[in-house]
């Protein structure tokens, strides 16, 4: 038997588009969904025996959804490539396409289980990740998966196919994305998403055998023109623009989450919007690469929606948002931009993960909704309503911990410890782990002749 639970001594944000704000609120919760929201005593009157969580006089707000993570990607924090690296190219070619070919069965799991206990820590609930492991392919995203259900939190999964692994990478990338898909399909929360890596690492023959194998709206997750070279190669290769191959491939549809679309001209951004695909900001990850950022008034200008991810920068998708908030402002010169479109990229992550999981709900405390939940560690100083919420996120809650995690009715953060995991012991089998990745890593050269045929062409013209 379940026992309802009481989230309460909070301010209530009730989701993220024109939330209501309830101060001295609760939220009330039995298993997976939402029972009552409202004033603190009537909750507590309509539930006398719920056990108590104290919100500590901070937020209280929907569980967070990140719509762009790299798990692989835990492993690499401190560790030094050893050559320059100029630029985005060379940041893949000497950093991201070594270490995922170092990555082995037991390096995917304990990167992805540090990745998910950063989400939990930060309040999300739904992380969309997109996996990369050359070397072992089969089975990886049961892998990430698995780690999902260990911290308790749920997503949606990928596996970028590419062709710069040859013919068999792209087959199995392929294969693997298809085995998820299908014995995902009914989950209630862990589901699939098909995986492209990008444009000019993918041949059009991969993107029609992708086109015509996918279930009907399993969706796309790629990365899209997140540096002019992408946009290049593929007008050079296959004379259209990442978005126009997609378009012309029958893939770009309002299930098609396109990762950064920063170098991405008008047209293309109507491409996007008439076909409702998602567009997906990742501030942090854009200024560590020096790759520009996504202009968020214009895309918005042409209707695209707009959601937010990490990038495998972080875990925190509030801090993501308070860059993107800065970064508009900073990159513009202007202090007036923010308050139009930064708010949206939040209710565009619930809108996507609501879909994706066949949760209309999700992202709202509302009775009926899964009870994703979250507290945050900050007190509003001032009165906060309906009308200033955002300005509360970002100039405070944003840089605040989180204090409580509940994902599906379950408690997988409490008082700021992890239930699922211990981070101590996590990171000390990650530090006996990554010696050998690490050396597995220097060992492999980036030139080795493992690039499929669309990286042959730009490799002479970047290099
Ligand atoms: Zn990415």
């Amino acid at each position: 038997m379940s026992r309802p639970v009481v989230l309460g001594n909070g301010h209530i944000l009730s989701g993220w588009e024109d939330p209501s704000v309830v101060t001295g609120g609760a939220v009330a919760w039995e298993g997976e969904r939402i029972l009552a929201v409202g004033p603190e005593v009537e909750v507590l009157r309509a539930h006398p025996d719920a056990l108590y969580l104290d919100a500590g006089g901070g937020l209280i707000a929907p569980g967070l959804v990140n719509l762009h993570h790299h798990f692989y990607s835990s492993l690499a924090r401190g560790l030094d490539p050893g050559t320059p690296m100029r630029n985005f190219p060379e940041i893949l070619d000497r950093l991201w396409w070594r270490l995922d070919r170092a990555l082995d069965p037991d390096a995917v799991r304990i990167s992805a289980l540090l990745s998910a206990l950063d989400c939990v820590r930060w309040g999300c609930t739904t992380v969309f990740d997109h996996h990369a492991s050359p070397s072992c392919i089969p089975g990886s995203l049961d892998l990430v998966a698995g780690a999902l259900d260990t911290a308790g939190i749920g997503g949606v999964l990928c596996y970028e196919v590419t062709d710069r692994n040859g013919d068999f990478g792209a087959e199995q990338g392929i294969a693997e994305n298809l085995e998820f898909l299908a014995s995902r399909a009914g989950d209630p929360r862990i589901r699939g998403v098909f995986g492209l890596h990008a444009s000019f690492t993918v041949s059009d023959e991969t993107l029609a055998t992708v086109a015509a194998r996918r279930p009907a709206n399993a969706g796309v997750h790629v990365h899209v023109a997140e540096h002019p070279v992408d946009v290049e190669c593929s007008m050079e290769e296959f004379g259209a623009t990442p978005i126009q191959r997609l378009q012309r491939s029958g893939l770009l549809d309002e299930r098609a989450l396109l990762a950064h679309a920063i170098h991405v001209n008008d047209h293309d951004y109507r491409l996007a919007a008439d076909a409702g695909a998602v567009l997906i900001h990742n501030p942090e990850s854009n200024a560590n690469n020096g790759v520009g950022r996504l202009d968020l008034p214009r895309a918005a200008g042409f209707g695209c929606s707009i959601g937010l991810g990490t990038d495998g920068m972080s875990s925190s998708v509030l801090r993501a948002l308070r860059s993107a908030f800065l970064g508009l402002r900073g990159g513009s010169e202007d202090p007036e931009l923010g308050f139009e479109t930064v708010p949206g990229l939040l209710a565009t992550n619930t809108r996507v993960a609501g879909r994706f999981l066949d949760e209309p709900l999700l992202g709202q405390l509302v009775p009926g909704a899964p009870a994703d939940v979250i507290a945050v560690t900050s007190p509003p100083p001032t009165t906060i309503d309906s009308t200033n919420w955002f300005g509360h996120l970002a100039y405070g809650a944003a840089e605040a911990p989180v204090r409580h995690t509940v994902a599906r009715g379950s408690v997988v953060l409490q008082d700021y410890v992890p239930t699922g995991l211990d981070s101590e012991e996590l990171a000390a089998e990650a530090r006996s782990l990554a010696p050998a990745l690490w050396r597995r890593f220097h060992e492999l050269d980036w030139n080795t002749p493992y690039l499929g045929p669309a990286r042959a062409g730009r490799k002479e013209k970047t290099r």
